[in-house]
């Protein structure tokens, strides 16, 4: 910050005029935002033109070190307690969704007995079927990959025991 001549506000560009015209004024004349704001192109803060990480971000909840190779933060243990946490916890709607899912399972659960021949009773049986067989098919699939990754493994080892056949 700097101080202005001319108004005397605390502005961080304070211009100085020398001349005018190119004549030189006896007294050089100050010019700031606050009292000559057409003189002076809009700049973004600095601050804001680039992204602040870690310590730049959250100064406090980082400790500065020392090794062979220089200065290096670490972060703090509470720092990593509450990262670890905000990962476990998942992304807000997901946990929200989540959360809402629970809600209404909890209205609509069922408490009596499913009756036999009843279409809840049919429903419930096609998802039976249809969890059973997705079981199913990723048991075959890692299966089937398995069984290829070992006969890939059969194939390379039979071509490395091939004898080495000289044309000439
Ligand atoms: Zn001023």
């Amino acid at each position: 910050m700097a101080l202005c001549g001319n108004c005397g506000a605390a502005a961080p560009r304070v211009k100085t005029i020398f001349t005018k015209n190119g004549i030189l004024l006896p007294i050089p004349k100050d010019e700031c935002p606050v009292c000559a704001p057409q003189s002076f192109e809009p700049a973004p803060d600095p601050s804001t033109r680039k992204i602040w990480i870690g310590p730049e971000y959250m100064p406090s909840r980082y400790r500065k070190k020392t090794d062979h190779l220089g200065d290096y933060y670490e972060g703090t243990d509470e720092l990593r307690a509450d990262t670890e946490d905000a990962i476990s916890r998942g992304a807000t709607d997901e946990t929200e969704k989540l959360e809402r899912m629970k809600a209404q399972k909890r209205l609509n659960r069922r408490t009596a007995p499913l009756k036999s021949g009843s279409v809840e009773h049919f429903q419930a049986i096609n998802r039976a079927r249809e969890v059973a067989k997705n079981l199913e098919d990723t048991h075959k699939q890692y299966y089937d990959q398995m069984k290829e990754a070992e006969a890939e493994q059969a194939r390379q080892f039979a071509h490395s025991r091939l004898p080495l056949v000289r044309v000439n």
